[in-house]
C-alpha cells in the first residue's frame, strides 16, 4: 500500500524588522492548510543578509508570528546556518554538469547582457560549455547552465505558467564571494526540510520557473506552488504605508484582536462561499488551495473591523479587560486602575457593543474613566445654561432617592423628570449628558448613570452644581 505523504508547509520570511501584513497572511495559509490536512507548518528565516538579519529583526517576525497565533511546527530554521549545505549542493550540481564556474568580471558580464538584451534574450555564459583554461588570478561564480526547453510550472493558483528558455539566464547560484545565492538556497533548504507545498506571492512567480529547473536538475520532486496575488490597496494599486502597508504590531495597535485579523486575513484571497465570519476552527475546517484566489484582493478597513467586531463580542470579557487596561495605563485624566477595573468590568457587555476595536473600546470608556472633577468639553459646555443648572439641581433631588439603579428604571424616571418639567427629553438630557460625560462618548442617559453607579453619578452632578 502506499504511503501517504505528510502535507509540509513553510512560512520563509526574511527579516526586515516586522512581520509585514502581507507576509502575515501568507503565513496563515501555510498555516492552515498544514493543520488542515494534519501536516506540519514549518518556519525559515532568510537571513542570508547578514546585515539586516539582527537579533531584534528576527525576534520582530516571530514575535509577530506568536502574537497572530500562527504556531510553527519545530524550531525555525536559519538559512544562513546551511549555507555549508548549499554549496554542497552546488558542488554536485557542478559534478552532474548542471552547473559551472563562470570567470567574466562584472564588467564582462554587464556587457554580455547588453548584447543578450539587445537580442532579446537572457544572458548565456561563454564558460557554460568549458571555454578555455581559466585565469587562475580572477574569482569565478558559479552558476546555473540554464536549459534548451520551455520552462513549465503548473501553480495551484495561476495555472500552467510556461516561459521560454531564453528567458531564463546562467543563474548565479554562488557569489565570487562563495555565498549562495536566494534561489539556489531556497529550493536546497525547502527540499531538505521536507516541504510539499510552497504558498506564497506571486512576487515570486518567475522565482518559482527558475526553482523548478533547479529541482528538476538536482532530480528532486518538485513541491506544489500556489502563487498568490499581493495584497492591494483600496485603489487597485500596490499597497502603500498609509493603506495598510504595515507590519502586524501596528494592526495590533490599531486595537485588532488576532483572531480577528486572522478571520479578515483568511478571506482576504481566499473564499469560501459567502462566508466571511469563522471560528478558528472553521478555517481550518474550510481551508483549500482551491479556495485561492487568482485575482488581487483590495485591503479595506470597514470589513477589517467589521470582522473584528464579531470577534469582540465572542472574546472573553477578562481577557479584553486586561488588554483595555493595558493600554489605558499611562493615560493621563483618567481614575487609578482599581478603580477602572471594577467600573470596565460591569460595563464591558455594552462596551463590547459599541466598540469594533480595542482602540474604539478605549475611547467608548473614556467616559467612565474621567477624574473628577473633570471641565466638560467646549463643545457642551453650552447646554449647562443657568436654567439647565436649576434643572440638573432638581433632577439631583429626585435622583437622590430613586432606588432602581438599572439602566431601564434610570431611563423611566428621567423620562417622567421631563414630563414633570413640562420640556423634552433634550432639555434634560444634554446637560445632563455633559455633566457625566463632559462630552465624551458614552450610550444612552439610563445606561451611563446606571455603569456609573449612584454615588459617582452624583458626584459628577455635584460638580457641575458647585462649579
Ligand atoms: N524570503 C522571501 C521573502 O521574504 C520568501 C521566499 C519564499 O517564500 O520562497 O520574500
Amino acid at each position: 500500500m502506499q504511503q501517504k505523504t505528510e502535507i509540509i508547509t513553510r512560512f520563509a520570511p526574511s527579516p526586515t524588522g516586522f512581520l509585514h501584513i502581507g507576509g502575515a497572511r501568507t503565513a496563515l495559509f501555510n498555516y492552515l492548510f498544514a493543520r488542515k490536512t494534519g501536516g506540519r507548518f514549518k518556519l525559515r528565516i532568510e537571513d542570508t543578509d547578514r546585515e539586516r538579519s539582527t537579533t531584534e529583526a528576527v525576534n520582530a517576525i516571530l514575535g509577530g508570528m506568536r502574537w497572530l497565533g500562527l504556531e510553527w511546527d519545530g524550531d525555525a530554521v536559519s538559512q544562513h546556518a546551511r549555507a555549508d549545505r548549499h554549496r554542497e549542493v552546488v558542488d554536485s550540481l557542478v559534478a552532474s554538469g548542471h552547473a559551472f564556474r563562470c570567470y567574466c568580471t562584472p564588467e564582462e558580464v554587464e556587457k554580455l547582457r547588453e548584447e543578450a538584451f539587445a537580442e532579446g534574450r537572457a544572458l548565456r555564459s561563454p564558460w557554460r560549455d568549458g571555454g578555455g583554461t581559466p585565469p587562475d588570478d580572477r574569482r569565478f561564480t558559479v552558476r546555473f547552465r540554464a536549459g534548451d526547453s520551455d520552462v513549465t510550472l503548473n501553480d495551484a493558483v495561476q495555472g500552467d505558467v510556461r516561459w521560454a528558455a531564453k528567458e531564463f539566464d546562467d543563474l548565479i547560484l554562488l557569489r565570487a564571494d562563495g555565498n549562495p545565492t536566494y534561489n539556489l538556497a531556497v529550493v536546497v533548504d525547502d527540499h531538505d526540510m521536507g516541504v510539499t507545498h510552497i504558498i506564497r506571492g506571486d512576487d515570486h512567480l518567475v522565482n518559482g520557473g527558475r526553482q523548478a529547473q533547479l529541482y528538476d536538475a538536482l532530480g528532486w520532486d518538485r513541491p506544489v506552488f500556489a502563487h498568490i496575488p499581493l495584497i492591494h490597496g483600496p485603489d487597485g494599486k500596490k499597497l502603500s504605508k498609509r493603506h495598510g502597508a504595515l507590519g502586524v504590531e501596528a494592526y495590533r495597535d490599531m486595537g485588532y484582536l488576532p483572531e480577528g485579523l486572522r478571520n479578515y486575513l483568511a478571506r482576504l484571497g481566499w473564499s469560501h462561499g459567502d462566508q466571511e465570519l469563522f471560528s478558528d476552527a472553521e478555517l481550518i475546517e474550510a481551508f483549500s488551495l482551491d479556495g485561492l484566489n487568482k485575482a488581487p484582493s483590495r485591503l479595506d478597513f470597514d470589513k477589517m473591523a467589521f470582522v473584528n467586531h464579531h470577534h469582540m463580542k465572542l472574546a472573553d470579557d477578562a481577557r479584553l479587560l486586561d488588554l483595555l487596561m493595558a493600554r489605558l495605563a499611562g493615560h493621563d485624566g483618567i481614575v487609578p486602575a482599581d478603580t477602572a477595573r471594577p467600573r470596565l468590568q460591569a460595563a464591558m457587555g455594552s462596551l463590547k457593543e459599541r466598540s469594533k476595536t480595542l482602540a474604539e473600546m478605549e475611547t467608548q470608556a473614556y467616559f467612565l474613566l474621567r477624574h473628577r472633577p473633570f471641565t466638560p468639553d467646549e463643545a457642551v459646555s453650552k447646554h449647562l445654561s443657568a436654567e439647565a443648572l436649576d434643572r440638573l439641581s432638581r433632577l439631583r433631588e429626585r435622583l437622590a432617592t430613586h432606588n432602581d439603579w438599572t439602566p431601564e428604571a434610570i431611563g423611566e424616571a428621567l423620562k417622567g423628570f421631563a414630563e414633570a418639567e413640562g420640556v423634552g427629553f433634550g432639555k434634560i438630557g444634554q446637560p445632563l449628558r455633559a455633566a457625566m460625560t463632559g462630552g465624551a462618548p458614552a450610550p444612552d442617559m439610563g445606561l451611563v448613570l446606571a455603569l456609573l453607579g449612584r454615588e459617582e453619578s452624583l458626584a459628577r452632578l455635584d460638580d457641575r452644581l458647585r462649579a
